[in-house]
């Protein structure tokens, strides 16, 4: 077999004689039919962006003037509730704590650890509450110069095989999977996943995407600690790690789902194409990779089969506002089910804009102009055609990413 490694990739990337492509270049050279040789590519960046459960953040940081409280029990940031410790701090003044990406606010469900942190790196101020072990209550604001530690763990990121989700009973179902409850009789689909752009799906074997290896995490540089929580050979996902004072908060924060806030976050991996095994498996297309749809209630056997390409081919990444066909409804649909809170007062701001495609299918008056796609499935006998209505993953963010590990690569800002 052929090989090359590391060592000699890292050599051409520092003669500037490297061939690096990102998962959406390679894949469109293997579309075209040009799709380059073993020979002629060294490095290939996947990213995925999508809803990741599974985040949390460790913080530490000062609340008061040290000696006015023993022991933090309680501490809430903007009302979202995280937990004290596991070092206790006593005396100090500051608190460890560990905050959930799905930890929603006391005041507001729909409000949680996902926005709260991205509000955080965007420089906003936060209200600190801390309930001592002693009876206090010590209020504060802070803003991220007074975080003096904050890392995030993803438990279950970069996950590979999804199944999307429709519901055949009469009844609407209120799900994480999409922002409003899912209306009944085959209505609409929503589903996860950025199919052959996908870290996993690019290494099945996890041949270089292993214990250690490196990730670009919403933009900073992180490590995968190993397989993530319920990972399995069938459905793998990993465990990874990196600094959130050094992210981008373009790549992740808060998603509404119809159970609340959860959180997003952008994961992009180099594959270095050290032998033809991990060449071959590169050649992935969406159309190869299956996705079950299965009954939105219950979740569990799949109604029928379908794949990536029936998901993104031909179809928009981000919609177009038209506000002369806004017809400024009394309270705005739109606004309400959004889940990144990208359209306020009549106004579509693209940098938060996740390309859900819900505003283009809920807008009561066709102000939102976007092509979602639909797919034809064969449920229980019958032939039906049903509306893809809700997208949980970025191809968009996840191509972004994976564009800036490519240049980070070229400009030895990330070694292999
Ligand atoms: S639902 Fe559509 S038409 Fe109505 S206010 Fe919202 S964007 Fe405008
Ligand atoms: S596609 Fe529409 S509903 Fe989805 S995030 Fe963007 S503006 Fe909001």
């Amino acid at each position: 077999m052929t090989e090359r490694s590391i060592g000699q990739i890292n050599q051409k990337i520092d003669d500037g004689e490297a061939n690096i492509y990102t998962a959406e270049e390679f894949k469109k050279l293997i579309k075209e039919g040009n799709v380059p040789s073993f020979d002629e590519v060294d490095v290939v960046t996947t990213g995925t962006c999508g809803v990741m459960s599974g985040t949390a953040a460790i913080l530490n940081f000062i609340i008061s003037e040290p000696g006015e409280f023993i022991r933090a029990n309680e501490v809430y940031l903007n009302g979202v509730p995280a937990f004290a410790g596991p070092c206790p701090n006593e005396w100090l003044g500051s608190v460890d704590v560990i905050l959930h990406g799905t930890s929603h606010s006391i005041y507001d469900e729909n409000y949680g650890g996902g926005f709260l942190l991205k509000e955080l790196l965007e420089g906003k101020e936060v209200d600190v509450r801390v309930e001592s072990a002693e009876g206090k209550t010590i209020e504060n604001t802070i803003t991220m110069n007074d975080i003096t530690r904050a890392q995030i763990v993803g438990s279950r990121m970069a996950f590979k095989n999804y199944t999307a989700f429709t519901n055949p009973n009469n009844e609407p179902v209120s799900s994480i999977f999409a922002a409003t409850p899912l209306e009944g009789n085959l209505s609409g689909l929503t589903f996860s996943g950025c199919g052959d752009l996908n870290p996993l799906q690019n290494d099945i074997p996890h041949n270089v995407i292993k214990e250690g290896s490196k990730a670009l995490v919403n933009g900073a540089q992180g490590y995968i600690l190993g397989d993530g929580t319920r990972s399995s050979a069938e459905k793998p996902n990993l465990m990874i790690s990196a600094d959130l004072t050094k992210m981008d908060p373009y790549y992740f924060g808060g998603f509404k789902t119809g159970q609340g806030g959860e959180i997003f976050n952008t994961v992009a991996i180099p594959i270095p194409v050290l032998n033809e095994e991990i060449y071959n498996n590169l050649l992935v297309k969406d159309e190869d990779i299956d996705l079950p749809v299965a009954d939105i209630k219950g979740r569990h056997l799949p109604l029928d089969n379908t794949n990536y390409k029936e998901m993104w081919q031909g179809n928009d990444l981000r919609p177009k506002f038209d506000k002369t066909k806004c017809s400024n409804c009394d309270s705005c649909l739109v606004e309400e089910i959004c889940p990144t809170n990208a359209f306020k007062d009549e106004r579509l701001n693209l940098a938060y804009c996740f390309g859900c495609g819900m505003c283009a299918n809920f807008c009561r008056k066709g102000a939102f102009e976007m092509k979602t796609g639909d797919v034809d499935l064969n449920i229980n006998g019958e032939n039906v055609t049903i509306p893809i209505i809700c997208r949980q993953s970025d191809r968009l963010r996840a191509n972004k990413l994976s564009l800036k590990l490519k240049k980070m690569l070229e400009n030895k800002e990330f070694i292999l």
